[in-house]
Parts: structure tokens; C-alpha cells; sequence
């Protein structure tokens, strides 16, 4: 294995630390490749260190060109079911805030995102399943004002996930790891080896 340069090193560390252990998506039936992958780009860009799916393209994940490599820095959860999903993310303390387009579902900037917070987005064609909505903490949206009723799901995770990027640079929760130190190093170690 090849020996990382000390500015390679010092540019994992940096992005790194800057990652956030409680900031999460959980992508419910999301198959199309070039959809999971542009998700994946953007938590990578908001620096989620983990995202969950269920059920991604199939069964197993598949990424394309539009994931512009983050599929190797960002962690992707495989979970058998939603309720096997709900419970490991209940465990880890996350609120889960599943993405609907309904009546009474809250505006998504009302949300205070700077807390243990996932995101639960749905299959292209069918939405968040009843099931995970029974489950889910609470309904949010992207307001619609226009034609067309919603948007692509990659773009609607953008959208939520920059909103939370926004909150916590202004909670100053980029500004030293979030990483107890030794998750810190256990990544580190194998981000070294990629
Ligand atoms: N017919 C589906 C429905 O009624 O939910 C549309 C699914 S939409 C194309 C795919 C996913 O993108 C949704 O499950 C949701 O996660 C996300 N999404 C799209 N538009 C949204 C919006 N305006 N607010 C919140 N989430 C949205």
C-alpha cells in the first residue's frame, strides 16, 4: 500500500473533522443509480459521515459518474427494513423527519437541524411509504409554488441538506471535530487506505 503524502493526510484531517455524526439521510427505496449517487455527493458536501438506505437500487447499492467519487468518503447503511432502519437510527438518538408532500406537513426550514437529526426521503415514483411516516417524528416539505407538484428526490435532498449546512456553520458545529477521538481515528485509518 502506497503512503498517504503528508498533504494528502492533512487534507483527509481536515475534512474530517469537519464531518457531522449527527446529521444523516435515510433514502427509503431510492433506486436509480444517478439519484443515490448525487445525494451522496451532497452529504458529502455537508458533511454527513454515514447515510442509511433501504432496499438501494435493489438490494445493493450501485453508484455512477454523477457520485463524483464521494461514494468512497461517505458511508452508505444497508438496512433490511424501515422498521430495522428506524430502530438502529432511535438507538443513535436521531430525530427522523420524513419528506412528504401533504396538508400538514411542517415548512422543512422550521426544522432545528443543529440537533441529531436524519432526513427520510422517498422512492422516485411513490414518495415516503405509510409505514415510515407512522414511524417518522414528523412530516416536513420544500414549499411548491410552481406547476409541477415536487421535485427530483437528489434535488430535494440538496435543498434540506444545505438548510441544516447552513444552521450548524452558524452554530459553529464545523469549527472542531464532532468525532469522539476514537471513531476519529478508525476513519482516518481507513480513509488513509483508499
Ligand atoms: N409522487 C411522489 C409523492 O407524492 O411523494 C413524489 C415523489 S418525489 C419525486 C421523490 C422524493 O423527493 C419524495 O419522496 C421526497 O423525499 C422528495 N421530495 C420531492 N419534492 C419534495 C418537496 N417539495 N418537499 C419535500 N420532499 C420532496
Amino acid at each position: 500500500m502506497r503512503e498517504a503524502t503528508p498533504e494528502r493526510r492533512r487534507r483527509l484531517e481536515e475534512v474530517l473533522s469537519r464531518r457531522q455524526p449527527d446529521l444523516t439521510v435515510l433514502l427509503e427505496n431510492v433506486h436509480k443509480p444517478h439519484n443515490l449517487s448525487a445525494i451522496l455527493r451532497t452529504c458529502d458536501a455537508v458533511g454527513v459521515l454515514e447515510a442509511h438506505a433501504v432496499n438501494p437500487t435493489g438490494g445493493v447499492p450501485t453508484f455512477n459518474e454523477t457520485s463524483g467519487g464521494s461514494h468512497k468518503w461517505v458511508y452508505l447503511r444497508v438496512h433490511e427494513s424501515v422498521k430495522e432502519a428506524f430502530r438502529y437510527l432511535k438507538e443513535q438518538g436521531f430525530r427522523v423527519y420524513a419528506t412528504a408532500l401533504r396538508e400538514d406537513a411542517r415548512d422543512f426550514r422550521e426544522v432545528d437541524y443543529t440537533k441529531p437529526v436524519c432526513v427520510l426521503l422517498g422512492a422516485e415514483k411513490w414518495g415516503v411509504s405509510e409505514e415510515a411516516l407512522a414511524l417518522a417524528d414528523g412530516a416536513i416539505k420544500i414549499p411548491m409554488l410552481g406547476m409541477v407538484q415536487s421535485l427530483n428526490v437528489s434535488v430535494a435532498a440538496a435543498v434540506i441538506l444545505f438548510e441544516a449546512q447552513r444552521q450548524r456553520l452558524k452554530a459553529g458545529l464545523y469549527d472542531r471535530p464532532r468525532l469522539d477521538p476514537e471513531l476519529y481515528q478508525k476513519v482516518l485509518a481507513d480513509w488513509l487506505r483508499k
